[in-house]
């Protein structure tokens, strides 16, 4: 079967081919820095991150770029609240957003542009779409004219009528409703309101409007075609209609192949909000001590156009299902009987293709899920029937390695050595406390094995990396 998405520019499931063969580029919008991001941005980051690992496991080189919105209305109302600079007040944000997809296990991006790095790209990019008439000036803003772009709405798939009506309104806010179809600023001359934020440029002090940023930097790092383009529902109007008019407007040719939306996030079906108190981002939910490899499958376990409703009794599921899969690897040694089964292979193929099938049907998940748990299943049955042989157990664990390089749950969370060795040296202590002293120098044994050397000293006991 070949692999497939569905195309919200085509409301169609499209057969996929990359531009480049063999390779696909891939642009996924990223957080707005701000704030800490909520399990709702999360979703739409963590079927990014199963669409590259996908990607990858069908064999391509996977280019993604996923910006860091730096710079809109809201860090600026941000920091001046804070009292702090926009790069002091962004810093946290950022630091604290890449904490939080390296806990979910989300692969890391080839680039994440920041906003306020890529200003000269964005003035190019006004420049040419002035040049090209598409843009004008109102003050001492520049404005993006959408009746001067046929195209306008094609993503979005917006009545032209409504368009024609709206055509003379325009909209400076980064962010605003549907029934507001208009012309939207692609720079913002200086404001009091943005304090010392701006930038002096050809085009006049001031800085860029949200939607610009996407069409500088993606062309930048993708070139002006490219495959993929992705985010949630919520961007695609204005956000992503604005980016397809400032890139074709101003290149002439179509911007990007295949534009993927991923669906909401409800919790406990409602929708998450801070005054119904059911509002949570990653770090809430790991400082209840719920694990982020749970977190992970349940954000990806429902398939990405589908509505995903968060619950802690998914959570809870997520995390038995987990459980469920490593039991599996960690007792398939005790089933070992050299014997060989004969059906092994037989339920490796039938896996791997189940898998696949799932996830080339535009990374429908479920099917892809259940084909792993018939595969236990079917393995823990020949186990308990006579025993597989070690050859078969190495294939078994080689087929859910493969699983995992697109799944990211089954290896257990690694343990930084300094907390190895701090919980040994803890151990050590209690042991000597309780006059256990076979323990303690066995600790100290195993630390040495490490490398660690160990010091009592008056203040305790130090520790040092042998030489
Ligand atoms: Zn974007």
């Amino acid at each position: 079967m070949a692999l497939k998405f569905y195309n919200t520019l085509t409301r169609k499931l499209e057969e996929f081919n990359s531009i480049h063969p063999g390779e696909v580029r891939l642009y996924t919008c990223g957080p707005t820095v701000y704030n800490h991001a909520h399990i709702g941005n999360f979703r739409a980051y963590m079927f990014e991150d199963l669409l590259r690992r996908y990607l990858k496991y069908r064999g391509y080189k996977v280019t993604q770029v996923m910006n860091l919105t730096d710079i809109d209305d809201k860090t600026i109302k941000g920091s001046i609240a804070k009292g702090v600079s926009l790069d002091e007040y962004t810093a946290v944000y950022i630091k604290g957003f890449f904490e939080d997809i390296d806990a979910l296990r989300i692969e890391r991006a080839e680039h994440y542009p920041p906003a306020t790095t890529h200003i000269p790209e964005m003035v190019a990019l006004v420049k040419k779409l002035l040049d090209r008439g598409v843009a004008y000036r109102a003050g001492n803003d520049i404005y993006f004219s959408i009746a001067k772009f046929p195209h306008y709405g094609k993503l979005s798939h917006m009545d032209l009528s409504q368009l024609q009506a709206g055509a003379s309104q325009r909209v400076a806010a980064d962010e605003y409703e549907k029934e507001q179809v208009s012309d939207f600023a692609l720079w913002k001359g200086w404001d009091p309101a943005d304090g010392n934020v701006f930038w002096e440029t050809e085009i006049g002090k001031g800085r860029p409007g949200w939607h610009l940023e996407c069409s500088a930097m993606s062309m930048k790092y993708l070139g002006e075609q490219f495959d993929i383009h992705t985010g949630g529902v919520d961007n695609m109007f204005p956000h992503h209609e604005n980016e397809i008019a400032q890139s074709e407007a101003a290149t002439g040719k179509p911007f990007v192949n295949y534009w993927l939306h991923c669906a909401h996030l409800v919790v406990d079906g409602k929708k998450m909000s801070k005054s119904l108190g059911n509002f949570y981002t990653v770090r809430e939910l790991l400082d209840q001590g719920h694990p982020a490899v749970a977190i992970r499958f349940l954000l990806m376990s429902t398939h990405y156009r589908a509505s995903l409703n968060f619950t802690f009794d998914g959570l809870d599921g997520a995390k038995a299902a987990i459980q469920r899969l490593r039991d599996f690897i960690d007792n398939l040694p005790n089933g070992i009987k050299n014997v060989p089964s004969g059906k092994v292979d037989e339920y490796v193929d039938r896996v791997k293709q189940g898998f696949t099938d799932g996830l080339d049907d535009d990374l429908n998940i479920s099917p892809a899920l259940a084909a792993i748990f018939d595969f236990v299943r079917d393995i823990n049955r020949l186990i308990v029937e006579g025993g597989i042989s070690s050859d078969d157990a190495a294939k078994v664990i080689a087929t859910m390695e493969g699983f995992d390089s697109v799944l990211g749950v089954l290896h257990k969370e690694t343990v930084s050595l300094d907390q190895e060795v701090e919980a040994l040296i803890a151990e050590r202590i209690a042991a000597r406390k309780a006059r256990d002293f076979k323990r303690s120098d066995a600790i100290r044994d195993q630390l040495l094995a490490m490398g660690i050397v160990l010091e009592d000293t008056p203040q305790g006991t130090v520790w040092k990396k042998k030489l």
